[in-house]
């Protein structure tokens, strides 16, 4: 595509050689005890970047026991709020301090854009910041209304070990939506970080370690889904899993572990609309549009990858982004004004491919873009930003997660129609709505099932405010306080003063 702002120039140098990741197991790196490892092509540059040990039955079983008796013998649950508060302060410095070291490894495992991944790693600083005054504020409740001979409080527990299994697409944010608000809580984890991008979590062992967490408390684990994931999902020692990824592997999950009724939270996928009403800041929407289907290349479970437009502005409208869309920055990720890089292989991009394919043979018009994209001097593994209209709500790119650069665009009249397009999914991650009028801003945000709702604004997220799905986009909560709660268990203490308690035998 000729009228595209391709990048192609490198403003930030390549490492002189590939990252070595290692398990990190009771406070120790290490190789896995058979040698095998797996490699890691940059998915923009095609060169190997990373080589990581490629754990199996013996790495995820020592790091399960390490974790479990890190728990049992109270290291670190039974240590003050204030305590496990100064070690997430520091593990939070120390992100800050190495953001530089975080973001290149995470733009060349994942393809991003390096500007984005200094700010998904150095905003992740702050999830354990916050996380950090959770573990000095969290309380229970108390009775004090039962009688004047009894009194009830209900305490919070660490739920215990917890797996904690996450994606390529952010994988140091995910991370950190994760880890510290379990640790917040006295849990001892597991961590898996994907295959394909399992460097940025390996190289946060060494700033645990740096920030006083004791041995064991932490416990990462590198490799695939099978066997790693499958026994960190199933092993008895286990008390929760939390995980993010695919809906088909979150169904999975949810399975397996029942066979030892562990507690799942999951974070899936999602097929996020925006409606755009005409009475609307349309430049700024037409922006979010942009935003919203580009960051990430699209491969974001908050994508919002279809758009439901009025009729009475949808030419209109597509035009305007259609015309952003050419402006925005793709290419080499090593260039700091680079805003869109690659997709992360190379059956994901065939993947992209056909839903735009198929979208066309069922009638769909692609109005800008539509196929692959060879970045002169970078790489073949991009795709072209795509709109495409005509799009009907029985298409598979209507209510599929494309998980790519592919916006779709369908219509309405009336906000009734609106609201069931937009809940016409299995998906219920998060939804937003562009409009002046505040009556209908608000009967679309009661009415539309998504976890999060946007109104005249997109994807703008903060640790305190609570994240996640509902229908098939997930279960449980992610981070503020909700989050949090996820990782702990309730006891209820019920006392009795003085000896008032009826006896129940009849007495002689
Ligand atoms: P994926 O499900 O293929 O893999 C996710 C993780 O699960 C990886 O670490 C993988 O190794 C592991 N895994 C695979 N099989 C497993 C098994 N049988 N048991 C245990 N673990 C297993 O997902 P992905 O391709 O890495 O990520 C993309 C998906 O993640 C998209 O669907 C996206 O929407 C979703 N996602 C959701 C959120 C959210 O917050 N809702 C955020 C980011 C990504």
């Amino acid at each position: 595509m000729k009228d595209l702002n391709i990048v192609t120039g490198q403003t930030v140098a390549m490492p002189s050689a590939p990252y070595q990741a290692r398990h990190f197991i009771n406070g120790v790196y290490q190789d896995s005890v058979n040698g095998r490892t797996s490699t890691r092509m940059s998915p923009s540059h095609g060169v190997l970047v990373s080589e990581a040990a490629l754990g199996g039955e013996a790495e995820v079983e020592a790091a399960i026991t390490s974790a479990r008796s890190a728990f049992d013998d109270g290291r670190w649950s039974r240590l003050s709020g204030k305590d496990r508060a100064a070690v997430l302060t520091k593990v939070a410095d120390l992100i800050e301090e190495n953001v530089e070291a975080l973001a290149l490894m995470e733009t060349l495992e994942s393809g991003k854009p390096i500007g984005q991944s200094r700010g998904e790693c150095g905003g992740a600083a702050d999830l354990w910041r916050y996380a950090a005054s959770l573990a000095r504020t969290s309380h229970g409740d108390s009775h004090n209304t039962l009688g004047a001979d009894i009194m009830a409080v209900v305490l919070k527990e660490p739920i215990g070990v917890v797996s904690i299994i996450t994606p390529w697409n952010f994988p140091f944010w995910i991370l950190g939506q994760k880890l510290p608000f379990a640790l917040a809580a006295g849990c001892t984890c597991v961590v898996k970080p994907s295959e394909m991008t399992p460097s940025t979590t390996a190289m946060l062992g060494d700033l645990l370690n740096r920030a006083g967490l004791p041995a064991g408390v932490c416990n990462i684990v590198l490799g695939y889904g099978a066997p790693v994931g499958s026994v960190m999902t199933t092993h008895k020692d286990v008390d929760m899993v939390t995980f993010t990824g695919s809906t088909a592997v979150g169904k999975l999950i949810t399975k397996t572990a029942g066979d030892t009724l562990k507690k799942v939270a999951l974070e899936l996928g999602g097929k996020n609309p925006q409606v755009i009403f005409p009475n609307c800041d349309l430049e700024n929407a037409a922006d979010a549009v942009t935003f919203g289907i580009y960051f990430n290349v699209g491969q974001c479970c908050n994508s919002s990858s279809r758009i439901i437009v009025h009729e009475d502005i949808a030419d209109a409208f597509v035009a305007r982004v259609v015309e952003m869309s050419r402006r925005v920055a793709f290419g080499n990720p090593l260039n700091e004004a680079t805003q869109v890089g690659a997709i992360v292989t190379d059956e994901h991009r065939a993947k992209i491919d056909g839903y735009v394919r198929d979208a066309v043979k069922a009638g769909a018009e692609v109005v800008l873009g539509g196929g692959g994209l060879t970045v002169d001097g970078v790489g073949s593994q991009f795709f072209e930003p795509t709109v495409v209209r005509g799009v009907t709500p029985d298409m598979a790119i209507a209510r599929e997660e494309v998980f790519g650069p592919v916006l779709a665009v369908l219509t309405f009249r009336t906000l009734d129609q609106a609201i069931a397009l937009a809940n016409d999914a299995t998906y219920g991650l998060s939804a937003g709505i562009w409009c002046d009028d505040i009556h209908t801003c608000l009967e679309f945000s009661r009415r539309v099932q998504a976890g999060t709702v946007w109104t005249n604004t997109w994807m703008d997220g903060f640790p305190e405010v609570a994240f996640g799905g509902v229908k098939q986009s997930g279960q449980g909560r992610e981070i503020g306080s909700y989050g949090f709660d996820e990782f702990l268990e309730v006891k209820s203490l019920v006392m009795r003063i003085g000896r008032t308690r009826t006896p129940w035998v009849k007495q002689d």
